[in-house]
């Protein structure tokens, strides 16, 4: 399994950061995908990176929460990170207008500013998105030749099937196990194909451990809930959307 959307550098890690990681890997998550969120998590997520150099892969843009006043500062400092090292993906990068809509306008020009960024490194985006998915889906009808993820998400049958196709991916988390999702019926329509797992660790911890710090090794909870789903054996699931991560982050 591949755990596409993680941030194990947080500091809610810091006492046990390697054993969440050795757990991850027992539990048969081979490779886990850092998102990054401001310029304060940066050092953290590329010293993971460069402890688990095979496994444990960085995403470098500004999250929407901590878009503010200074957004142009830190999306200086983004930008030249591009231009010094690659990275697997532009994120975690969107719209988020269920917090705070304080700075909207500033939102949508750092959200733009970074799909313009995946467009010249040719590189997918891992995008957020909370009360905004059609906003977010109206700013990508303008970038249909950036692919990537919609992360956590949590859309209805229609938003689902524009993503998809505009050549997005729809990365499931722990929403589709709670017991008043409504995701599952949007699962039932739409292919692996177009799936990734993630566990947005240490947030949304999947049923059975609602409520606990999520951890990448709940990962396999998230599998078996689509298993049902769609009513397939776990292993399809896993090697299906395991195909469909290794191919748009262009992983071994
Ligand atoms: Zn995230």
């Amino acid at each position: 399994m591949i755990d596409t959307h993680a941030h194990i550098y947080t500091e809610k890690y810091a006492d046990d950061r390697d054993t969440i990681i050795q757990r991850a890997f027992e539990q048969g998550v081979q490779k886990i995908l850092m998102p990054n969120i401001d310029l304060a998590s940066i050092e953290g997520m590329l010293s993971l990176e460069e402890r688990y150099p095979t496994q444990c892969f960085s995403m470098m843009g500004l999250h929407p929460c901590y878009v503010k006043e200074d957004y142009q500062d830190q999306l200086a400092v983004i930008t030249s990170n591009f231009e010094e090292r690659s990275f697997i993906a532009v994120g975690e990068i969107g719209l988020d207008f269920y917090w705070d809509k304080t700075f909207e306008k500033q939102q949508y020009d750092a959200f733009e500013q970074q799909l313009r960024l995946a467009r010249k490194y040719k590189l997918p985006v891992a995008i957020h998105m909370r009360d905004s998915i059609d906003q977010t889906l109206e700013v990508l009808a303008d970038f249909k030749d950036v692919t990537g993820v919609l992360h956590c998400f949590s859309g209805n049958l229609e938003q689902a099937n524009k993503a998809i196709d505009y050549g997005f991916l729809l990365g499931i988390g722990g929403v589709v196990t709670f017991k008043k999702s409504t995701l599952p019926q949007v699962i039932q329509e739409i292919p692996l194909s177009s799936m990734l797992l993630e566990t947005d660790s240490p947030y949304l911890a999947p049923t059975p451990k609602r409520g606990k710090v999520n951890e990448p090794a709940f990962l396999s909870f998230i599998a078996e809930k689509i298993a049902v789903i769609k009513q397939v054996d776990v292993s399809v699931v896993i090697g299906e959307t395991s195909k469909n991560a290794k191919q748009l982050f262009q992983l071994d």
